[in-house]
């Protein structure tokens, strides 16, 4: 099963993401933690990124690409793979539909995870106090919302219409949230799985 998730800043999807691999028993692949750890690393490809990355906008396709093709091949074997903060545009979802195609491995699921505005900028402001990402200031987070209006909505309909498209509701627990993220997962078509 390739699964999606899609949401702005704050909608939770690295929590639940991460939930769902470990419930699946699958890989996941974050775009934002690769190209973090390759930030950690000092790699060409983390100094290149970096500057993207730290004035919150989003980091060119062909690197990001460059970064997660190389965990390409780990997908074909494996049953499960969660991709969280990727595609993030129109030209990255089509390259992904061509990287799974050479796999033969469909996408099966892309989970939308919806918030409020208002429940958004709560959550976010609880953050910045938890973690220290250099992306995470109050006017950054604004750049990286109105990025995901702008560039990763359009996905949204694209998905819808391919009939792979399922909303779910973030707002709640994340036990309320991630049950009805199973609910989702339980109806993937068979052969999509
Ligand atoms: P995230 O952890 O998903 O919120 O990503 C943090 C930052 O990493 C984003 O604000 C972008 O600068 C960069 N990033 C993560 N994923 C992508 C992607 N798929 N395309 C471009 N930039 C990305």
């Amino acid at each position: 099963m390739r699964i999606i998730f899609i949401g702005p800043p704050g909608a939770g999807k690295g929590t639940q993401s991460g939930r769902l691999m470990r419930h699946l028993d699958g890989i996941h692949l974050s775009t934002g933690e690769l190209l973090r750890e390759e930030i950690r690393q000092g790699t060409p490809e983390g100094l290149e990124a970096k500057q993207y990355v730290d004035e919150a906008q989003l980091v060119p396709d062909d690197l990001v690409l460059g970064i997660l093709q190389q965990h390409v091949l780990e997908l074909a074997p494996v049953k499960v793979c969660l991709f969280d903060g990727f595609p993030r545009n129109l030209a990255q979802a089509e390259r992904l539909a061509q990287m799974l195609e050479e796999i033969e491995r469909p996408l099966s699921l892309v989970l939308e995870l919806k918030v409020a505005d208002e429940e958004l900028a709560r959550r976010l402001v609880g953050r910045q106090m938890e973690e220290n990402r250099s992306d995470d200031t109050p006017e950054k987070i604004k750049k990286r919302m109105e990025i995901y209006r702008s560039q990763t909505l359009p996905l949204i309909d694209f998905y819808r219409d391919l009939g792979l498209l399922h909303e779910v509701d973030a707002i709640g627990t994340e036990d309320e949230v991630f049950a009805r993220i199973l609910e989702c997962v339980g109806k993937v078509r068979p052969d999509l799985a």
